[in-house]
């Protein structure tokens, strides 16, 4: 099936340079060898100019870590990266790793070869890379958007007020996005004379050993990082908790999620593949297919939408609506009854042992079940001392200890708790007419055996 034409983007519109030595592709957001349209679209074009593909990473390490990543992130990371490279050795496509910044690997890559391929994230970082990178190639660079359902400006062109919006967008163009994607036959398998990689990916550990990095938060047993573990985790949901997803999406304990977001966090799955399976699963109904979709893509794709046309979306000011920032700074000064410390609130040592219990899931495993985030952000809010605060502590928690943090899911779902694509609710104390959640969110589901079920992840992990 041909790459559709919405997921390409031309940076630098010249003719591929006709000396060069072969096509290069920074796998930066999409790591996988497999379902990637950015690796399909660079063996394409490799094979049409009668070249290798070499698909090169940066990673950044020391001073100049990815900003909030820790040893949890990158041990996820790298375990990812050695499957990658895995499956790339099996087509025959080199792979070059360099303690570097992503715009310099593609930067100095690039001088040799025909053509640049990237793939796309939208958080400013990865905007910044971009930037770098097309002030700096003077051959033909090509962006391919592989890791949305519909490519986000061809969903929309603004920034969307809320889920209503930009769902029947979306829905238009499913059909044309949720395509399966045919894997090219690599015709000029890379060999000899290639640059090669500074760094053995085959032992993640080892590099990750040899890391500087910030190791208070460690690595966890729970998720094991890579595209064989994603896929052999998908298909076991979609064998079995996935049948209960519209009933039971909402209990925590009930195990019906599909901890995919890792995953598609580091790009290690396709949200295409994910649709694609979930729609021809054998278990499970329309109503848990059409739950899991909107989830997978409209609120998964609105907070894209959301991370891609707010800038300064990592901020209260900017990222949280007027309307709600006005009702929150009306009530500032009303007093808190629960009032925590940051460090407080790390530890799991507030009043709420439910609230602890999600604390210590998300410390000691990196995830949290959606219905629990919210409750998890309502109270921080409420027991914070202004709701600025609330919103950068929120933050930080989130993308310290969460796998699948540092995500435009992160920022954008962190400012729902504060209005971002909500209306106003009753008006109340501290949360002015910003949604409310109480204790009695916690009675829609068995919150006694969440408590056992944490306890045994978090001794698995000791
Ligand atoms: C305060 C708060 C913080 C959050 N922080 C993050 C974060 O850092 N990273 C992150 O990926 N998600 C975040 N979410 C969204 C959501 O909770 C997670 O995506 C979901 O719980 C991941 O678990 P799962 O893969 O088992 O989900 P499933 O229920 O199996 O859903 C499948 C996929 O759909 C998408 N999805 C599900 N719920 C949402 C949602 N509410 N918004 C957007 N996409 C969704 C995810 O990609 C998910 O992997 C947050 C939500 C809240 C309320």
């Amino acid at each position: 099936m041909a790459i559709q034409a919405g997921r390409l983007n031309i940076l630098n519109d010249v003719a591929p340079r006709a000396d060069g030595a072969y096509v290069v592709y920074l796998l930066q957001q999409a790591n996988r060898a497999h379902g990637n349209p950015a690796l399909e679209y660079a063996v394409e074009e490799a094979n049409r100019l009668g070249l290798p593909v070499l698909a090169c990473f940066g990673l950044l390490d020391g001073a100049n870590g990815f900003p909030e990543a820790n040893a949890r992130h990158y041990a996820f990371l790298l375990q990812g990266l050695a499957d990658a490279k895995a499956g790339l050795d099996k087509r025959g496509i080199g792979f070059v790793m360099r303690k570097a910044s992503p715009a310099d690997i593609a930067i100095d890559l690039a001088k040799n070869a025909a053509l640049l391929v990237l793939d796309r994230g939208y958080l400013a970082i990865q905007k910044s890379w971009y930037g770098q990178i097309v002030d700096a190639v003077k051959t033909r660079i090509v962006q391919v958007e592989g890791d949305v359902v519909v490519p986000v400006a061809v969903a929309s062109g603004k920034h969307e007020y809320a889920a209503r919006t930009l769902r029947p967008k979306l829905h238009k163009l499913l059909d044309e996005y949720i395509a399966p994607l045919t894997q090219r036959q690599v015709k000029h398998k890379a060999g000899r004379g290639l640059p090669t990689s500074e760094i053995d990916i085959s032992d993640p550990d080892a590099v990750l050993a040899g890391m500087s990095l910030d190791r208070d938060v460690a690595p966890v047993r729970r998720f094991i990082g890579g595209e064989t573990e994603a896929r052999r985790r998908l298909a076991a949901y979609l064998a079995g908790p996935f049948a209960s997803y519209g009933a039971e999406r909402n209990k925590p304990e009930a195990a019906a999620a599909s901890h995919m977001s890792p995953y598609l966090h580091f790009g290690q799955i396709s949200p295409v593949e994910i649709a694609l399976a979930v729609r021809a699963a054998k278990k499970g109904g329309d109503a848990d297919k059409a739950s899991y979709l909107e989830e997978l893509i409209v609120r998964r794709e609105l907070a894209m939408n959301h991370v891609h046309y707010t800038k300064g979306y990592d901020s209260y000011a900017h990222a949280v609506p007027e309307w709600a920032r006005k009702t929150l700074a009306e009530q500032a000064d009303d007093p808190r009854p629960h009032a925590y410390t940051e460090r407080q609130l790390a530890e799991g040592e507030t009043h709420d042992i439910y609230w602890n219990a999600a604390q210590a899931e998300m410390r000691e495993t990196g995830y949290m079940h959606n219905h629990l985030r919210m409750y998890w952000g309502k109270k921080i809010l409420e027991w914070s001392p202004s709701p600025e605060e609330g919103f950068r502590r929120t933050l930080r928690l989130n993308n310290r200890y969460f796998l699948d943090g540092r995500d435009a899911n992160s920022f954008t779902n962190v400012a729902w708790i504060y209005g971002l694509h909500d209306r106003p609710w009753a008006r109340r104390k501290i949360f002015g007419t910003v949604r409310y959640q109480s204790e009695n969110s916690l009675r829609k589901f068995d919150a006694k055996a969440y408590l056992k079920t944490v306890e045994k992840l978090c001794r698995a992990e000791a």
